[in-house]
């Protein structure tokens, strides 16, 4: 670091509260283009890694840099994020505190491979024995399963991770991996039945389709063909991922019987998968508003597929039955409910699918042992999403940055203050936003925004997207943070739609469209087909039916309902645990290497909150260090320390700032740190020590 810190001019400040000019998102900014033309994409703010994408191969993850940061304190070595998983590492170690590493960022800055990044370090310093290697490499192999069923080529990312994960490693006393667990939080299932232009499906499809040999895809009566698949049509076709695809679907294979799938599991497993492409082709036509099924033995070769009864699935398609307090009353589809139905079935099939593969693994990476381990868990969630066009999923996603936000505020000032207290320093009061009123707007009790959608999906009556609309402008208009069309007009930022309200979230304003509101909210199985399922012989699909089916045995829970508990879960696991945090930012649009786009990193940079960030950091003391650090490294300023020095640490750094003359203010000597005020002063004592 300290020789870094010399080169500020040319490769930035490492730190950025050292900026001078620390209130300037533009300085912010310059330093991160600065560094990143230089090809350093790490930079600090505090304790906080950033990490710019590099879009290209760095080589600055082999085991040479594993061995620079394998044990070193934080501010010895540059940043990195093997720093940051190593202080995290020893703590938990050490200290045996739990921890956490949380990365944010939005798609394609690079969450996913960052992740990967601590885990390849965490397999990399721990033991290398064979009982420790086998619990490694099932974390590890556990990555390109949940890849293949969750990840898609996205215009944004080419192996964009569709699903929130949060992925536990479990140690033992001896500080070796032992175990694991994983929480998968909303998968995009919608992707299963559209793609917009220039995306794709889910990459298992394309796997399977290309990398399966010619027994199984007779077994699953599959074509090579793409186009055949009315689910795969609208999506990118085009081949250069085959080859990808074919060599993944090996590495899924093998990542398979490395967690200890069974021959039947799997098969099971590939049936589904291949009864949705199947399922895709099902069409209808309808008569007198009956819808009839184009192609009836493509539903056999589903039911075939699914092991399910044909006929019964045939009926499924095309009528649904309700259950009033009377009585059970069947009435027949029309066209586009039947198509409604189709794929309501795919997308429920699929996303329990996804589901079971991670209590799979799970069960899997449990421990042999029942002892008590210590935990560092890592979150790898989308970030804040403001796109043109906002809806349902952007919601849950900004609620979930919501939550996330306010956690870190809590987090972050709360081991300010215990770094104070543990220093005997005087605690400052420190100014922040508070988030709150905007959580509380969107989940707090009754009066909140997801109380308010779900009442409207559950009345009886006709409830849709523009009642429930007219709802949350009558119910929320008081509140500060909620703008509706006719507020909006009054402070006329940003036009908005009569289908449109507004919230401002913490990062900014984002402007939601209701439409599909209710659907997605109430993620409707007809009842029809839910029992087709549970009484379905592939062990898979009969046990996630089953089960989902005993949860909503009294009232569905809405979409948005599951979505807050397991959020409010997550912040639970979170909260007692020691946090680390890696902001990702997207340095262009186009995935390119070698090209800083300032503009859209200083989106981002508002978006991840870095500059309330900075300032938080700021308004107490930018610098800390050890005394033995400090003193090592400037007592040849001042003849009370040089060249002759016995004394104590802390002695030595008292005279030491004495003689450099720093004002009573600008520092605090603590317990075992100096905490020194601004950089400038740090700065001059750098530019002594650098004339030296
Ligand atoms: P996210 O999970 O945030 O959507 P990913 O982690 O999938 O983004 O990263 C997108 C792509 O960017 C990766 O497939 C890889 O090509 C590139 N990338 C990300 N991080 C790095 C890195 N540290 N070094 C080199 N390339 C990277
Ligand atoms: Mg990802």
């Amino acid at each position: 670091m300290e020789q870094l810190l010399h080169d500020r001019d040319r490769v930035g400040v490492q730190d950025a509260v050292l900026l001078e000019n620390y209130t300037s998102e533009e300085a912010f900014v310059d330093n991160l283009n600065k560094r990143f033309n230089e090809n350093v994409i790490y930079t600090y703010i505090g304790p906080v890694l950033i990490s710019v994408n590099p879009y290209r191969d760095l080589n600055i993850y082999g085991p040479k840099t594993v061995k620079e940061y394998d044990n070193k304190h934080f501010f010895e070595v540059p940043p990195h994020i093997f720093a940051v998983t190593d202080t995290a590492y020893r703590s938990l170690r050490e200290e045996n505190r739990e921890q956490c590493i949380l990365i944010s960022g939005e798609s394609g800055s690079g969450k996913t491979e960052a992740s990967k990044k601590v885990l390849h370090y965490i397999a990399e310093v721990t033991d290398h024995r064979g009982d420790v290697e086998k619990v490694k490499d099932k974390l590890l192999f556990s990555n390109p399963i949940l890849e293949a069923f969750g990840n898609a080529k996205t215009n944004r990312n080419d192996n964009s991770s569709r699903f929130g994960k949060y992925m536990d490693i479990q140690f033992n006393f001896e500080g070796n991996p032992v175990g694991g667990n994983i929480l998968n939080y909303l998968l995009e299932k919608s992707r299963v039945i559209s793609q917009v232009p220039g995306e794709r499906n889910f990459h298992i499809f394309y796997q399977l389709l290309t990398g399966a040999d010619d027994a199984l895809m007779d077994e699953l009566n599959l074509k090579r063909n793409m186009s055949s698949y009315y689910y795969l049509s609208n999506g990118d076709k085009s081949n250069v991922a085959v080859i990808e695809d074919r060599k993944d679907f090996g590495e899924v294979r093998k990542a398979m019987s490395t967690l200890e799938f069974t021959e039947r599991e799997q098969s099971d497993m590939f049936s589904i998968i291949s009864a949705i492409l199947h399922l895709g082709n099902v069409g209808f036509s309808e008569e007198e508003g009956v819808s009839t099924i184009l192609k009836p033995d493509i539903v056999d070769i589903v039911a075939k597929l699914l092991n399910v009864n044909a006929e019964d699935l045939k009926l499924a398609l095309k009528q649904k039955t309700i259950e009033t307090i009377r009585d059970v009353v069947t009435s027949p589809l029309n066209r586009e409910l039947s198509i409604y139905a189709r794929d309501a079935l795919a997308k429920a099939i699929y996303d329990r699918l996804f589901t079971w593969l991670v209590k799979r693994i799970n069960s899997s990476l449990q421990p042999e042992t029942e002892r008590k381990n210590v935990v560092m868990g890592i979150l790898d969630i989308y970030g804040f999403e403001i796109f043109e066009r906002n809806s349902f999923e952007q919601l849950c996603i900004n609620y979930c940055n919501e939550k996330l936000q306010q956690l870190f505020i809590d987090l972050t000032l709360k081991s300010e203050q215990n770094e104070y207290e543990k220093e005997g320093i005087e605690w400052e009061h420190i100014e922040f936003f508070d988030n709150t009123i905007i959580c509380d707007l969107i989940e707090k009790k009754h009066e909140c925004l997801i109380s308010f959608m779900d009442e409207e999906c559950l009345r009886p009556g006709e409830p849709s997207d523009i009642t429930l609309l007219a709802k949350l402008n009558t119910k929320l208009s008081y509140h500060p943070h909620y703008i509706s069309h006719q507020k909006a007009d009054v402070k006329l930022q940003k036009i908005m739609g009569r289908d449109e309200f507004r919230l401002i979230h913490y990062a900014g304003a984002v402007t939601y469209n209701v439409k599909t509101f209710i659907e997605k909210n109430n993620d409707l199985l007809f009842r029809d087909l839910r029992e087709v399922m549970v009484n379905s012989d592939n062990s898979i699909i009969k046990s996630v039916f089953l089960e989902s089916e005993q949860k909503s045995k009294k009232r569905p829970e809405t979409a948005i309902t599951q979505f807050k508990t397991s959020v409010n879960n997550l912040m639970n696991i979170l909260r007692d645990k020691e946090p680390s945090y890696i902001r990702c930012i997207k340095p262009n649009d186009s995935k390119r290497a070698a090209y800083f786009d300032s503009h859209l990193v200083t989106n981002q940079v508002t978006y991840l909150g870095l500059m309330e960030n900075l300032r938080v950091r700021r308004a107490g003391f930018a610098y800390r260090r050890t005394y033995e650090q400090f003193l090592k490294r400037y007592k040849c300023l001042s003849k009370d320390t040089w060249p002759n020095y016995n004394g104590n640490a802390k002695d030595g750094v008292e005279a030491l700032v004495r003689s450099l003359a720093y004002g009573d203010k600008e520092y605090q000597m603590g317990k075992t740190k100096i905490f020194i005020r601004h950089p400038k002063t740090l700065f001059s004592t750098e530019d002594a020590f650098q004339l030296k």
